[in-house]
């Protein structure tokens, strides 16, 4: 299902995608575990991993002073190497002192890293071993959080795949689940639209509470509010639900398209729906006015890093008037792509993966208003005059839905408008 306003060029009429596989600079899938401790409230992450896991996770979310964490390491030391049997005992003892203390836990994940995964360690093993002896109480998962060959983003797409087997069946009743980690305000403002639309059976994943998982069966229809869900959506199907096409809600269009496609498959009467995104469509259009004027015409370089780089360079592109340089994505999934693509301006340079030094030098030569890229490759950047934005800042952030369109544009305002207060 294609969901473009107008007639898409064909893709065959865009530029050669530049397609390199050298060096890269991405964070790792630890990253993860600070939107998703955030979201769901009563999960705790466990990374199995060395002083540099626990390092980067700590410093990513911050020390948390008012409450109790949420998320920690099981430091792997040299001399946890020696034997496996060790280990496994010590990750057992670790996980026992923690649910014992912790009973607000329910829901456990073990978080593999580069260490747990080079030394092989079975941690799907040992989650399913703690699971049965705890009874599952609390639940007890695993995934991987590597930084070995994965971008940033993975680390949700391989938590929500582990919590798919878990997933209550669904009745014979319709249902549709939001896929992907959102802000609670913006769960709540898409609750409110679905509400209006008619459609009653919604569930998010994950949800605020692990007991809230929405059930699962083939007569869900989940539909991807992160474009970074591969191995989720292939879970998901597996277990008899389908996949609704849609850009990503970012931004007003994005927003109105992506829930036009779910109305239209709950075969909601398309004037109903016309009646219900009117108003929110037309005050997010209003509110994004006042911010499009800083961006329009500015030229944007995408390093390829969250995988959010397509939707939102649609958004900048068809929405903010900007235009864009290169886009360039880590990955390029066509299937879950395949209705941005069609709305991003035919003239697009994408890039998929990368060899860093030669996108540098790309960069370099265009000279762009704005490039959105990891933390790595920010202060160089910025050094040589051209504004940055973190492309991490925008997974942290709520951007999805229309109330938060002019916050999004805004996000890509404020570094030229940094930069513009630099040179004066
Ligand atoms: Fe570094 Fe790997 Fe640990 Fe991530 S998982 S912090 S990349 S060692």
């Amino acid at each position: 299902m294609s969901l473009c306003a107008t007639a898409p060029e064909p893709i065959a009429a865009s530029p050669a995608i530049i397609r390199e596989r050298g060096q890269r600079e991405v964070f790792c899938g630890l990253t993860g575990i600070v939107w998703l401790h955030r979201r769901i409230q009563d999960a705790f992450f466990l990374v199995v991993g060395s002083r540099t896991c626990a390092h980067l996770v700590q410093s990513a979310a911050g020390v948390m002073i008012f409450a109790e964490p949420r998320f920690a390491t099981a430091i792997i030391e040299e001399r946890d190497l020696a034997g496996r049997a060790d280990l496994d005992d010590e990750l057992d003892r670790v996980v026992t002192r923690l649910i014992e203390r912790r009973p607000d836990i329910k829901l456990l994940f073990l978080v593999g890293s580069c260490p747990s995964e080079v030394i092989k360690l079975d941690l799907n093993r040992a989650a399913a071993r703690l699971d049965e002896r705890f009874g599952r109480l609390p639940r007890i998962l695993a995934y991987s959080g590597s930084g070995i060959e994965t971008t940033f983003t993975e680390g949700e797409d391989a938590c929500l795949e582990a919590l798919v087997p878990t997933l209550a069946n669904a009745g014979p009743t319709a249902s549709l689940m939001v896929v992907g980690a959102v802000a609670d305000i913006v769960e709540d403002q898409f609750r409110r639209l679905f509400a209006a639309l008619g459609i009653e059976q919604v569930g998010f994943l994950p949800a605020r509470r692990a007991g809230a998982m929405p059930a699962i069966g083939p007569n869900t229809k989940f539909i991807l509010a992160q474009p970074f869900l591969a191995a989720t959506a292939r879970a998901l199907q597996e277990r008899g639900a389908s996949r609704i096409t849609a850009p990503y809600p970012f931004g007003a269009e994005g927003t109105r398209l992506w829930i036009e496609a779910a109305a239209t498959t709950f075969g909601i009467d398309p004037a109903r729906t016309a009646s219900v995104l009117a108003l929110p469509a037309r005050r997010a259009t209003e509110s994004l006015a006042a911010v499009r004027a800083k961006l329009t015409g500015r030229r944007i370089f995408f390093f390829p890093d969250s995988q959010l780089e397509i939707p939102l360079a649609r958004f900048l592109a068809r929405e903010c008037g900007a235009e864009l340089v290169e886009v360039g994505t880590p990955f390029l999934h066509r299937d879950l792509m395949e209705a941005e693509l069609a709305l991003l301006p035919h003239a697009t340079q994408l890039s998929e993966g990368q060899d860093v030094e030669r996108q540098l030098d790309r960069c370099r030569a265009e000279r762009p208003d704005l490039v959105i890229c990891g933390l790595g490759l920010a202060n160089p950047l910025e050094a040589e005059g051209i504004a940055t934005k973190w492309s991490i800042e925008l997974v942290f952030s709520p951007i999805h839905g229309f109330e938060q369109a002019a916050d999004l544009a805004n996000l890509f305002a404020r570094p030229l408008a940094r930069r513009a207060l630099l040179a004066v």
